[in-house]
């Protein structure tokens, strides 16, 4: 395992502070003075005096970075182990999470002295209880109930302390219908029994009455996105007509039940459509007098200034106001990662400071404009807290139109001493299992344990008050560019489609090609269109009534006219620098970028690729033309590193000549663009011969590289039958390298045939071939089965199952199978098929008419041999196949074993571990491997064994970017190193070494002798 960097290690460095001095300032200082007096003798002094385990867990986390983590992702995967309840496997994680050399925690130590070989000890057994103990008492601090009657006593005894609150229940992910249905039914449930509870419920005025009115009694918080498994910023009308209904009648409910709704705010990518889509119903006539609802905003956003400006416009056009809780928000460690790792701009502040400083301005905005908006400000930095009533003291807010609120068991005393000044106070309680409320205690456990947090730097003595309570500022450098850019390869970023600019000029992309549909391609050698007799149809497979492009077909006579161009362009386009060719590729990457949209919606046409993912196959051919223009400069400069005294030797590589390049279809623009780019950057000429179902894409391959001004017959495009053209063009001659993808039946053959001497060959051929795989996903007993789910799915269904590293088998551990197999059967059901241009469609059609026949092939041996547990209906206008998951298979059988090259999912079980990684290794394939497990020594063993040129621990199996994850395998898999790798370009090369005797009459260059005699 490696080990991880917090997010909170890169944020970016300071800069000088843009201090506006608040007309509120004096007045916020007083009053956050006189909270914290009233707090001494609070929770986190108890934390120092009284020491229980679950108290010195935080204590430890807090005083070392790499404990914090290993004992959080502890705590993470403990729910997993028997439901938290098998000692044995608890006591066995303890030491492989905390046993490390660098964690020198003396009482830890002494709490793992049982060993590692030994967790059924006694001894271990204690230990285990021990920290299960501990962490419930954790979750118990933060989450008021793990039921509805044990929240109801929590909140009993807030109302006591003058305290309301907003109940959540905490949920696992909604991944499929079923769960969405099952949350909303919950929540109507839940309404009711507190409703009910409430009757009996005397009068707490502070909190039950403002001014004449009476305040709802009971609040609910609900996340929308919960109400639809696809919630998608990608296909906002499909998400808008599937959560606006579950919405609106847990709105009808609340007010026949006179309970409030409260909607939370998630991450950043949902966060547009949500705001969009409560404004939207809340217009509704049904529900535009009601002001029992409540919307969140995210003071950490970057853009949150401009939401509640746009929400002040839309309540005072609506006439009657709803509450806005304002928050910074709880997703800033995901928020960064992702940023990080698309190359998009960081939606959030990279400062704390100025996260605290956009959270007063808004916090400002929002009081001022109390008669459109009620406020809700719920933080535990009492800093914030003081400047939001400083500002409701200053302008005499009714009761009515502001609140402060907090999350059970997060400052407690702070509250007390806000209710005690005469303010509503309303506490967010979150009730529920441990296991779905996991991901909610962590996040807890990492705000109470991060650095920058109010109430852990609250808690440091050494701390003067004035900088604990000083004014935030707002750092410069997060007003600027917020990209952040690692060193080395930057990879092309996908497009956001989150933001509407970007999904509207897709959306024109796709129309706009379609307006192009049925133009003639033909080939195109030494740079002019030449003249064929043969054509064929390119069929949108999504619907065989329309024909893409119509293709001419190469005959042999123009293989041989490219064969020449190729010749006679060689001998100019291999002396040219690494650099110069580079620089055409620049070019090519460039002009890529400028028609991006355009060549996505080709893709999405030509081969039925789903949008998003059509996107991220332009990233890559971007990537590859920028990759391997580097690649070539580092590796073509000649080195002279072993020179000796009169002797100099000098490493060099040259081109090899002439390269055929056979591309599949199925990336029908990024592999095709990588393999010919590779070449052309080791100063190799091209042929280019396309997949007959992807050749308009092809065609648009030529039209970039002309655009870029390559010379003419560096490249040729030549599109032609593969038994034809190809097979003559393999075994010709004058061929010297061969860069294939494609399936093991036709790569074996083209290894085959490329090895025959030819006459006047005065070489041997190189092959490079990646073929096919029979991908398997491991499923631990300590898998994140969120997480697993999801990431199965994705990986077996997305473009239909027809990605190289699709996973086609799964083998699930006992003890989760059942749970994982009903999970993954209701997740899968809620993937609609259908046409790619459709932002809903999750599953495309499969490639031609052979493909469809040759997988319901598949699928009747897959009905004779086991068991199909999930078939769904498809369209008939398409090649569609419905994402099939078949169970009670023989490993070694047909479906198990051969590649099917479609959505067919095998799921396979296994005792224990050992036994999946013997399955997961026992074809003939090693191409792509995943692992979802959160035991160390299983992952350990996952680097070690699992036979897969790529193996992925904890994510799906698909969307290996160019640098970062090198894609190739072995075994049957493939012949060639990695593409997008470190080492793909030497293939193309010939490596030489020069040696020149430097003396001359027994005298020669002295600088080295000099530096030898040193
Ligand atoms: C009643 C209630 C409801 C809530 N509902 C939601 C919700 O719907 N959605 C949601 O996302 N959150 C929600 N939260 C959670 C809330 O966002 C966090 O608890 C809160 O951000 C903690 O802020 P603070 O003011 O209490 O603490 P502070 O310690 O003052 O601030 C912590 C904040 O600073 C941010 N931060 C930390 N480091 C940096 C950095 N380097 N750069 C920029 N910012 C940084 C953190 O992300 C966090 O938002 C809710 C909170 C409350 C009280």
């Amino acid at each position: 395992m490696k080990t991880q960097i917090s997010t909170s290690q890169i944020s970016q460095p300071a800069s000088e502070p843009s201090i506006k001095p608040s007309i509120y300032e004096d007045q916020t200082q007083a009053i956050a003075k006189q909270i914290l007096a009233a707090t001494r003798g609070g929770f986190w002094d108890r934390v120092k005096q009284e020491m229980r385990l679950d108290d010195k867990i935080m204590a430890w986390a807090m005083g070392n970075e790499n404990l914090r983590v290993q004992m959080f992702r502890l705590i993470d995967c403990l729910p997993a182990l028997g439901n938290g309840k098998d000692k044995a496997e608890i006591a066995r994680h303890m030491q492989e999470y905390l046993a490390s050399d660098g964690i020198e925690v003396p009482a830890l130590r002494s709490l793992l002295n049982f060993g590692v070989d030994n967790p059924n000890s006694p001894t271990a057994t204690i230990a285990a209880t021990t920290l299960s103990t501990a962490v419930e008492s954790l979750a118990r601090r933060y989450i008021c109930g793990a039921n509805l009657n044990e929240a109801i006593k929590s909140i009993e005894k807030l109302r006591r302390d003058r305290l309301g609150f907003t109940m959540d229940l905490l949920g696992e992910a909604v991944i499929s219908e079923p769960e969405a249905e099952a949350y909303l039914e919950r929540y109507l449930q839940i309404m009711a029994d507190l409703s009910a509870k409430a009757k009996n419920w005397s009068e707490v005025p502070q909190i039950d009455r403002a001014e004449v009115e009476n305040l709802c009694r009971v609040q609910v918080s609900v996340k929308l996105s919960a109400f639809y498994s696809q919630f998608d910023p990608l296909d906002p009308e499909t998400t808008r007509n599937r959560v606006s209904e579950p919405a609106r009648i847990l709105l009808r409910k609340a007010k026949e039940l006179g309970c409030a709704v409260h909607f939370d705010m998630e991450q950043f990518a949902y966060k547009s459509l949500t705001l969009e889509i409560l404004k939207q119903v809340l217009n509704e006539p049904e529900f535009c007098d009601r002001t029992d609802v409540g919307i969140t905003l995210q003071g950490y956003l970057r853009d949150s200034e401009q939401d509640l400006r746009d929400l002040i416009i839309w309540a005072k056009e609506r006439g009657k106001p709803v509450t806005v809780r304002l928050v910074k928000g709880a997703y800033w460690d995901q928020e960064t990662i992702k940023a990080y790792q698309m190359g998009w701009q960081q939606p959030v502040y990279s400062h704390k400071s100025s996260t605290d400083y956009n959270y007063e301005r808004l916090v400002e905005i929002l009081l001022e404009n109390h008669q459109y908006l009620y406020a809700a400000v719920g933080s535990h930095n009492v800093r914030s807290l003081a400047k939001a009533i400083a500002i409701v003291q200053a302008l005499k807010i009714p009761q009515r139109n502001f609140e402060v609120q907090a999350l059970y068991g997060m400052g407690d005393k702070f509250l007390k001493a806000i209710a005690d000044m005469g303010y509503r106070v309303r506490v967010y309680c979150p009730f529920g299992d441990l296991i779905p409320g996991m991901s909610y205690l962590i996040r807890r456990l990492l705000e109470n344990t991060a650095n920058s947090s109010f109430l852990r730097m609250s808690v440091k003595e050494s701390l003067p008050e004035a900088e604990l309570l000083a004014a935030p500022t707002l750092e410069t450098s997060d007003g600027k560019d917020t990209k952040v850019w690692f060193e080395g390869f930057t990879n092309a970023a996908d497009l956001d489609y989150a933001d509407p600019t970007n999904r509207n000029a897709q959306a024109e992309a796709i129309s706009q090609v379609l307006s192009e549909f049925g133009k003639t391609y033909g080939p195109v050698i030494n740079d002019q269109p030449v003249e064929v007799a043969n054509f064929v149809d390119s069929f949108n497979p999504a619907n065989f009534s329309q024909v893409v492009g119509k293709i001419g077909l190469a005959n042999i006579e123009q293989a041989e006219q490219a064969i020449a161009a190729a010749k006679k362009a060689f001998p100019t386009w291999k002396k040219l620098s690494a650099t110069e060719r580079g620089n055409y590729l620049r070019r090519v990457a460039e002009i890529m970028e400028e028609r991006r949209e355009e060549l996505t919606a080709w893709i999405l046409w030509e081969v039925g690729k789903p949008v998003r993912e059509a996107d991220a196959e332009v990233s890559e051919a971007i990537d590859f033309c920028r990759y391997y223009a580097k690649e070539a400069e580092r590796i073509m400069s000649p080195t002279s590193d072993r020179a000796f005294p009169g002797e100099d030797n000098t490493y060099i590589y040259q081109p090899r000549g002439i390269s055929l390049v056979i591309s599949p279809w199925n990336f029908p623009l990024a592999i095709a663009m990588g393999m010919s780019v590779a070449a052309l950057a080791a100063g190799n000429c091209v042929i280019l011969k396309p997949a007959e179902q992807a050749s308009v894409i092809g065609a648009k391959i030529m039209e970039v590289l002309q655009a870029a001004g390559l010379p003419p017959g560096v490249f040729t495009y030549l599109p032609g039958k593969g038994a034809q053209v190809g097979a003559h063009l393999v075994t010709h001659p004058d061929v010297h390298l061969i860069a294939f993808t494609g399936s093991q039946a036709v790569g074996c053959r083209i290894y085959a045939e490329a090895a025959i001497l030819q006459p006047k060959q005065k070489h041997l051929k190189r092959v490079i071939a990646e073929m096919g795989g029979k991908n398997t996903i491991v499923i631990d007993h300590s898998a994140d089965l969120d997480q697993a789910v999801v990431g199965v799915m994705q990986s077996a269904f997305g473009y239909a199952g027809q990605k190289c590293s699709a996973c086609s088998r799964v083998v699930v551990v006992e003890a989760v199978y059942e749970n994982f197999l009903a999970r993954l059967i209701e997740s899968t059901r809620s993937l609609k098929v259908g046409d790619p241009y459709l932002p809903s469609t999750k599953v495309g059609p499969v490639i031609d008419k052979a493909a469809q026949a040759n997988t319901l092939r598949y699928i009747q041996i897959a009905r004779e041999t086991g068991k199909i547990v999930l078939e769904m209906p498809v369209p008939e206008h398409g090649y569609y196949i419905s994402p099939t998951i078949v169970t009670d298979l023989d490993p070694l059988g047909v479906i198990s074993q051969e590649e099917i090259f479609a959505p067919v999912l095998a799921v396979l079980t296994a005792p224990d571990f050992d036994q999946a990684l013997a399955i997961a290794n026992n074809t003939d394939y090693a191409l792509t491997g995943g692992l979802y497990s959160r035991t160390p020594s299983h992952i350990d063993r996952a680097y070690q064994e699992f036979e897969v040129g790529n193996l992925y621990i904890n994510r799906g199996t698909t969307g290996a970017l160019v640098d970062r994850q090198p894609f190739g395998g072995f075994k049957l898999s493939g012949i060639g190193s990695k593409a997008g790798g470190r080492d793909y370009l030497l293939q193309f090369l010939e490596p030489r070494v020069v040696t020149e005797n430097t003396q001359r009459q027994g005298f020669a260059p002295l600088d080295l002798i000099e530096s030898k005699n040193d």
